[in-house]
């Protein structure tokens, strides 16, 4: 197998579906630049869903990936039910009725799948519907019917989504649908799970016990897409694993000129707490029908690694779009020019918080990550049991390549979707100068280290004790 030191720091997601969904394209994608492959759980049924993770599990045994699966729930996604004819044109100015009770939609009343819409919305506020293309304002709510009055209208279709960016949603994050979606994506040991319309650091924390009590490792993300959870960000990036701006939802529940912003402060937040972030939506949308991108796209993909992401996100561009492989060629380009020109976006030194147990760890990781800059390293090495020291290592983004290695088979897919890491499997020797040598001797075998290349590594000893990173060493090749 060829190795390379060239690789995209910034990692791609890419969602599959129908377009992508065969063991041949999947790993054609994995060759062209995925670093992890995104299940939409509001789309596709447990059956398609478990032929794919067994094709990306095969690709990655035998072509030595470690591509990691992001479930994806749906969450309380509202939507319009089925309309006559698939479509029904409303107009501006007309009444316009929602109805909690099954029927099928005309121009005139429509029904919704969201049963608690009556006690939920109010007189005055805002209904949008299919991304914010149709918006309804609500006059009254009788009985089991909000009576509405188009302001934008145009032709509603059946199973649109619905936003109300005006209302506070009881509904709890994770549905009956969610938990039966968690349940197959745990018993398939997917390595990330990413939960929709998050509104606090509770729905995160649910999440996560759910997971401790089913004894699983998943990793969190948290999608940032509801007013609220702008509001809690704090909290939010304070307990979860990664964090997801879902710029798709988020667009139509707040003002959309807010959205950019938004995003370049989560970045920051994420990246000085050593959270991976994600931006999701519509980065290549065009590149579904054409097979390039248009020059402000490539412009948003440029300018999300500008300001530190550590994944940026595709949907129905691989999902469901004409060129999925064009597309990732296309944003490995984009990243890779402004890897390679933009210093700005190497060494970003977090100072640890005194107040962490793991502040003095903390401190170790980042001394290496200094001093990789100082002496112009070109590897830097961690050792992780926990995937720990990899979050730390990445959060810095050193212009040193970063290589993990953990015993733990299922972390070296798990940290694929940090900025900047590629990991290893190790088991090996005891005590500290074999280990050393051996890892040396992986990466120059690899093509990644050459003689008089320095590098550094940084370890936890005793080797097989529980504790975090507390020792480096500076080492040049011979
Ligand atoms: C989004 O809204 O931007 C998003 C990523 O969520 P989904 O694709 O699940 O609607």
């Amino acid at each position: 197998m060829e190795h390379t030191i060239q690789y995209n720091r910034t990692k791609i997601v890419a969602t599959v579906g129908p377009a992508s969904n065969t063991k041949d394209m999947l790993h054609k994608l994995a060759h062209a630049g995925v670093d992890v492959f995104r299940l939409n759980f509001s789309h596709g049924s447990h059956d398609v869903h478990a032929q794919v993770i067994k094709y990306i599990r095969e690709n990655n045994e035998e072509q030595g990936h470690t591509i990691p699966i992001l479930q994806d729930l749906q969450g309380p996604k509202i939507r319009i039910g089925k309309v006559e004819n698939d479509g029904v044109e409303i107009t501006p100015g007309q009444e316009l009725v929602i109805t909690t009770e099954d029927m099928l939609g005309t121009s005139q009343k429509v029904s919704t799948t969201y049963t608690s819409l009556c006690e939920d919305v109010g007189a005055g506020e805002s209904i949008l519907v299919d991304d914010g293309k149709i918006e309804l304002k609500v006059l009254r709510v009788q009985g089991r019917e909000v009576v509405t009055q188009v302001v934008f209208g145009g032709i509603l279709k059946s199973r649109k989504g619905i936003n109300l960016p005006d209302t506070a949603i009881s509904a709890p994050s994770l549905t009956d649908k969610d938990e039966k979606d968690l349940e197959f994506g745990l018993a398939n040991d997917v390595e990330w799970v990413a939960l929709s319309f998050v509104r606090d650091a509770d729905d995160i924390r649910d999440l996560k016990d759910r997971i401790r009590r089913a004894g699983k490792d998943t990793k969190v993300v948290a999608k940032i897409e509801k007013p609220e959870a702008i509001a809690n960000m704090d909290e939010i990036i304070s307990v979860t694993d990664g964090l997801m701006v879902a710029r798709g939802d988020l667009g139509v529940e707040i003002p959309s000129e807010d959205v950019p912003m938004h995003q370049k402060t989560l970045v920051r937040k994420c990246n000085e707490a050593g959270v991976p972030v994600i931006i999701a939506t519509q980065m290549m949308e065009s590149m579904i029908e054409n097979p390039r991108p248009t020059r402000a796209e490539t412009n948003d993909v440029a300018n999300a690694v500008m300001d530190g992401a550590d994944a940026l996100m595709l949907s129905a561009e691989t999902a469901a779009g004409k060129f999925p492989l064009e597309v990732i060629r296309s944003m490995v380009r984009t990243i890779g020019s402004i890897e390679e020109n933009f210093e700005d976006i190497y060494n970003k030194w977090h100072e640890p918080s005194p107040e962490s147990e793991l502040f003095a760890n903390d401190n170790v990781v980042l001394t290496a990550a200094r001093l990789s800059d100082r002496v112009n390293a070109k590897v830097l090495v961690g050792m992780t049991q926990s995937g720990y020291t990899g979050f730390r290592l990445s959060s810095h983004r050193p212009k040193a390549h970063i290589f993990v290695f953990t015993h733990n088979s299922r972390l070296r897919t798990q940290l694929n979707l940090l900025w900047g890491v590629r990991c290893m499997h190790y088991v090996g020797a005891e005590s500290t100068n074999d280990t050393f040598k051996e890892l040396e001797d992986i990466l120059c075998q690899k093509g990644f280290l050459h003689q008089g290349d320095t590098f550094i590594k940084t370890a936890s000893m005793p080797f097989h004790g529980q504790g975090r990173t507390n020792m480096l060493k500076i080492t040049t090749v011979e």
